[in-house]
């Protein structure tokens, strides 16, 4: 049977993996259990958008009132933001999985409302339950009916106490990355040192290490000294860093919180904005919208400053808060436009210099004068390539370049 759960918890306590992995030890689970990112941009989400898919068997009344009883005694019911969605399903055929499939896609990607989530869940025969206003349903179903083409793994640790603070040897992580990366991804922002692979908060997740196989995030978490009880650990399928969210589109097309991949010239020079945010404007041939990298992205923003009008690039991220506004997750940069300055001729051993307005050039040694306007190519500080922001500002769900597998005509520039 497939189990789906979402919406669990609160800003502070609690994490619907955390529960899952607890239902895992219960209930035994036939694949291991998935954890799916859904819509980076959506406003509901509290951290990162994660819902979770068990796939399980055994006695099915059993197995519903066991979820259930979990849910109820560990949601954050009090919390405004948490409305829980458990949906069970006993068995799929293939069309019913095209239409779960087709739900996903629309969910990590795009805005859906909670009556879309019940039609499809009445239209494939699962049984949902619905918690509050039961938003978590979208995420239920969505987990389950997730297609991964490509899947990494994350090994989450959960610890005993539940104090802000973590408590482990730092020096074992930077150990771990060295000997692991790129087969693990995201530990530490290079350029800032940060580790990544804490969560903030007092919720339960003590660390998760995120890889592309099982095996690796095994390894990984054996190389980690913690220095606090750790309650248990939980290997996740995911959707994480394989871009699942991002969907070719054009400019017109964009609806409010999409996420997509826009192809386009740079139509208005990038300017920095209060806060230290850098905006450009790109242009295809249905309009034009504002693409932003803002200050967490770092040293992203140096790129995206060289960027000069008619550069042809491609453009990953999404529409959060502001509709008109396309947040950068990564570029790509296709063809960058010509620039030229004037360049004055030669005389008598010196550059000659302005004859006046329209009248070329004059040798201020021997006086003779030149009239063509020669013209030099600048040489442009920016190659073609892919450019990324740091692991500290990545999305969960954006692809690392390090994962990209190097095809015919893309090459990942440097990062
Ligand atoms: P986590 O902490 O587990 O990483 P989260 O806490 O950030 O995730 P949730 O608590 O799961 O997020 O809240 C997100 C809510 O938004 C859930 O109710 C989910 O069903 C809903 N949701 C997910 N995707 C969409 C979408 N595309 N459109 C509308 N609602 C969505």
């Amino acid at each position: 049977m497939y189990v789906g759960i979402d919406d669990t918890d609160s800003e502070k306590r609690m994490c619907t993996t955390y529960l899952a992995a607890l239902l895992c030890e219960k209930l035994g689970t036939v694949e291991l259990p998935r954890l799916i990112r859904l819509n980076p941009n959506i406003p509901y989400k509290t951290r990162g958008n994660g819902a979770v898919c068990l796939i399980v068997e055994g006695d099915r009344a059993l197995i519903k009132k066991t979820v259930l009883d979990m849910v109820g005694e560990y949601a954050q019911f009090e919390e405004k933001k948490t409305n829980p969605g458990v949906v069970f399903i006993e068995k799929l055929n293939p069309a019913d999985k095209k239409k779960l499939r087709d739900f996903y896609r629309r969910a990590v990607s795009e805005l859906v409302s909670i009556e879309n989530a019940e039609k499809c869940a009445s239209s494939v025969g699962a049984e949902f339950h619905k918690f509050k206003n039961g938003r978590g349903i979208i995420g239920a179903l969505a987990a389950i009916g997730a297609e991964l083409p490509d899947k990494t793994y994350e090994i989450i640790a959960y610890r005993s106490h539940r104090k802000k603070e973590k408590k482990i040897d730092v020096d074992s992580i930077y150990r771990m990355d060295k000997e692991t990366y790129p087969e693990t991804f995201n530990n530490i922002d290079n350029n800032t040192g940060r580790i990544l692979i804490f969560p903030h908060g007092y919720d339960p997740v003590f660390c998760g290490i995120r890889g592309n196989s099982k095996s690796v995030v095994e390894k990984a978490w054996a190389m980690v000294k913690p220095l606090e009880e750790i309650e248990r650990t939980q290997i996740f399928v995911t959707n994480q860093g394989t871009d699942a969210h991002l969907r070719k589109k054009k400019i017109a097309e964009l609806k409010p919180y999409d996420c997509a991949i826009l192809n386009g010239t740079v139509a208005k020079e990038p300017r920095t904005i209060a806060g230290g945010h850098i905006l450009f404007g790109l242009r295809d041939l249905t309009g034009e919208i504002t693409c932003a990298a803002y200050k967490p992205t770092g040293p992203f923003r140096n790129t995206v400053k060289k960027l000069l009008l008619g550069d042809r690039i491609e453009v990953f991220g999404g529409i959060s808060k502001h509709p008109n506004t396309f947040n950068l997750e990564k570029i790509r940069i296709l063809k960058l436009a010509k620039v030229y300055l004037k360049d004055s001729p030669t005389c008598c051993g010196r550059r000659m210099t302005s004859a006046g307005k329209g009248k070329g050039y004059k040798c201020r040694k021997c006086g003779k004068r030149a009239r063509e306007i020669r013209l030099k190519e600048v040489l442009r500080d920016l190659v073609k390539g892919f450019y990324e922001v740091p692991p500290g500002a990545r999305r969960h769900l954006s692809m690392p370049l390090i994962r990209m597998k190097p095809k015919a005509g893309r090459s990942t520039g440097k990062e």
